[in-house]
């Protein structure tokens, strides 16, 4: 079972979250090409190894937090 740290309910089994992505700058508006903005919406990385991810807690809080994944071994690192 993977628990993860909710900054506000303590860990919780995953279940309880939706995974919302990985978090990456967002381009400036003012300055951005169609394809740097086609790449921030579409595209990503899928690393393996500490990726930064954004999460929604569905069933607790109904809060959205960022934390740091391996996602090799799926051992959290941080949470914001
Ligand atoms: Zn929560």
């Amino acid at each position: 079972m993977i628990q993860l740290p909710c900054p506000w309910c303590g860990p919780r089994n995953v279940t309880e979250f939706r995974y919302a992505g990985e978090r990456t700058p967002r381009p400036d508006p003012g300055t951005a090409t169609p394809r740097q903005w086609r790449a921030y919406l579409y595209l990503r990385r899928n690393p393996c190894g500490v990726v930064e991810e954004n999460w929604y807690h569905t069933a607790g809080c109904r809060r959205f937090f960022t934390l740091h994944r391996d996602t090799a071994s799926n051992a959290v690192k941080e949470t914001r």
